[in-house]
């Protein structure tokens, strides 16, 4: 927990947290955790996009590895747990093995990601994309608000573009990818437990809608005669409400709502709204948006109104590995009394990193479901569990390791 509030005094704007992508707070962040990692016995290595990554030796040199990660980059105006908390965590499972002079029949992995909010770039997991192999060599031509490239970017963080395909890891080499995270929502903390387990990263279809219709005066048209915009947008927003209450697991909103012309003695010509849904199956989210194009359809028929639907973002839901959840919730069951599964809403590394390897996730409690806000708490209490079921973890695993 003081690691936590180091942490978190590092930071690019004063008075408040936040840390982007190869900024200097990210450096000092960087080197500060890299410390850490060297006391808790690691040598550490920051590959070519700025990740930083302590590795901790197994019994024999070939061992394969554990990787344990998360995120060291924040938000605007951040919380301290989001992200380094994971971190933190993992470096403190090791100083215990190290502490005890205990080698494994893996070697372990901690990875401090350098980018997964991609506040900078309006990005999603360039961190960890780097690892899985999955980054995209055209993101290096995205600019951030003072028109520097990523490319640059990379190279004053003494990174190297040239080298971000062979940053990638070897998946034949790893065991697979644990990653502690707040939950960021208030289910665990509604059933009064500590820590629960993950069983998929929500998939998610983002969707920008436009109703049009015709705009006209206030005063003059007739009610029977408008083609209202905004009142078919209404009628919408509480039919995606009413689908995502009546379906489990289901998350949908509608967050953002652009009127034109936007004055209030003109009836709405055209509304832009727009739609994120979130399931953690990939056919249940399909199947809602497949729902909801054909209500708005058929709201914009009876109103005499036009409806466009465009996906500019969608990602599959990824599924945590069984065994290691399953193991997990061993760990679990020695602390609480219940083993809590719940999906996780948010996007996390491990998404990313379930593609090369089984990933799986703890999740912490956080104080009022609160998170990207400075008032983003876990307790000292919760953190201790945690600690305990991933040091749990890892000597169990040890022992059925083959
Ligand atoms: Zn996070």
């Amino acid at each position: 927990m003081q690691r936590i509030e180091e942490l978190a005094k590092i930071t690019d704007e004063p008075g408040r947290l936040t840390r982007t992508f190869g900024s200097p707070a990210m450096q000092r962040a960087n080197e500060l955790v890299a410390s850490w990692m060297c006391e808790a016995g690691m040598k550490t290595r920051v590959d070519a996009i700025g990740n930083l990554i302590g590795h901790y030796a197994g019994e024999k040199a070939d061992a394969k590895i554990l990787l344990f990660g998360s995120h060291l980059d924040t938000v605007r105006n951040a919380g301290k747990f989001d992200g380094p908390l994971g971190v933190i965590l993992a470096i403190a499972c090791v100083v215990e093995l190290h502490r005890q002079k205990i080698q494994l029949p893996f070697a372990i992995e901690v990875i401090g990601f350098a980018d997964e909010e991609g506040v900078r770039y309006q990005s999603t997991y360039l961190g960890s994309k780097v690892l899985a192999g999955s980054f995209d060599a055209k993101d290096l031509k995205r600019k951030d608000a003072d028109g520097i490239s990523l490319a640059d970017a990379i190279k004053n963080f003494s990174g190297d573009p040239a080298k971000l395909k062979s940053a990638r890891l070897n998946p034949k080499n790893l065991l697979g990818y644990i990653e502690a995270h707040i939950e960021q929502g208030p289910v665990l903390e509604k059933n009064n437990l500590a820590v629960g387990i993950v069983t998929a990263i929500a998939g998610q279809t983002r969707a920008r809608i436009t109703f049009t219709g015709h705009a006209g005066h206030a005063g003059t048209t007739p009610m029977n005669l408008r083609q209202d915009a905004l009142c078919a947008a209404a009628e919408f927003i509480l039919a995606v409400e009413n689908l995502a209450r009546k379906t489990t697991g289901l998350v949908a909103t509608v967050g953002q709502v652009k009127v034109e012309p936007g004055a209030s003695n003109v009836i709405p010509g055209e509304v832009n709204l727009t739609l994120d849904l979130r399931h953690a199956k990939d056919s249940i989210r399909q199947a809602a948006h497949k729902k909801l194009k054909l209500i708005g359809s058929q709201i914009t028929r009876r109103r005499k109104l036009k409806f466009a639907n465009e996906v500019v973002h969608e990602t599959r839901a990824v599924v945590c590995s069984e065994k290691l959840s399953a193991q997990l919730a061993t760990a679990v069951k020695q602390q609480l009394k219940k083993v809590l599964h719940l999906p996780s809403g948010a996007g996390h590394d491990a998404a990313v990193m379930g593609k090369i390897t089984p990933a799986a996730m703890l999740f912490i409690r956080c104080k009022n479901g609160l998170s990207h806000h400075p008032d983003e708490l876990a307790s000292l209490a919760d953190v201790g569990v945690a600690l305990d079921v991933l040091n749990d973890f890892i000597l169990q695993l040890a022992k059925t390791h083959e």
